[in-house]
């Protein structure tokens, strides 16, 4: 069974159909990278994953569980899926590890200390140890978007989404990030990634998911999907690109 899969996923915006029947299935602990021009529905699709947007037709199950009814709370269901996205959107007034407790704090039935030593430890493990007492407007853009993920990490997700995380950094800033990335899946986390990184996906991705105009055009681990694409909207993308 798959950790987290998706069925005929539609979702419109008005006349807009961004996501035109999506299928897409997560095992635990694979990496699944989303590639496809600006505007083809990769943060659309990663946003109803987590259901941050009602979808219009088809159905998501995350450990054989049907997460799209309607009427269920999506509380809980976004609790066991993180979610981290380009712009970090730390709350300036607060230091990094007060941003990394506060929703944990507020969902999770635990003392201060006990939250306080769960979340030191992701900062340790993060190499943001001498950084938690930061504010952010102290740390480089690079040290933020970790801290972003620590923060995410910090509600012990069962699934990241992880939406263009490196595109607002500068290029010298990516790869401590794609670091972060690295190690999190050499621990097991379950991921789906929208990436530009296609370096980054070739040389990590389980599978990798080609979308174009609202549909999964082509999907298959990535030598088969980088080396020996099938369409030609695909090769297409990956000549612009690559
Ligand atoms: P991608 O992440 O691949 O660039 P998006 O999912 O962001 O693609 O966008 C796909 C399309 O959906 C775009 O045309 C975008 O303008 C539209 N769209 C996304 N979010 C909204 C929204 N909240 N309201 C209206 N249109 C949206
Ligand atoms: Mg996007």
């Amino acid at each position: 069974m798959a950790k987290l899969e998706a069925r005929g996923i539609r979702k419109s915006f008005g006349p807009n159909e961004v996501c035109r029947g999506i299928d897409l299935s997560v095992d635990q602990g694979e990496m699944v990278c989303l590639i496809g021009a600006s505007g083809s529905g990769k943060s659309t699709l990663l946003r109803c994953l987590n259901l941050l947007e009602p979808i219009d037709d088809g159905e998501i199950w995350l450990d054989g569980q049907d997460i799209s009814i309607p009427g269920l709370d999506p509380q809980p269901v976004r609790q066991r899926i993180g979610m981290v996205f380009q712009s970090y959107n730390l709350f300036p007034h607060m230091t990094a590890v007060e941003n990394a407790m506060l929703a944990p704090r507020r969902v999770r039935n635990m003392t201060r200390e006990a939250l306080l030593a769960g979340i030191t430890e992701l900062f340790e493990r993060f190499g943001l140890k001498d950084r938690m007492e930061h504010y952010p407007d102290q740390l480089s853009g690079g040290q933020q978007q970790r801290v972003a993920i620590v923060r995410a990490l910090a509600m012990k997700p069962e699934i990241m989404l992880f939406d263009e995380i490196t595109s607002a950094l500068d290029p010298e800033l990516v790869g401590e990030v794609l670091d972060v990335l690295r190690q999190l899946r050499e621990e097991g986390m379950t991921m789906v990634l929208a990436t530009h990184e296609m370096g980054f996906a070739r040389e990590l991705a389980d599978k990798v998911c080609f979308l174009d105009e609202g549909v999964i055009l082509e999907e298959g681990p990535p030598e088969q999907l980088f080396g020996a694409p099938m369409r030609d909207r695909t090769r297409a993308f990956l000549k612009r690109v690559l």
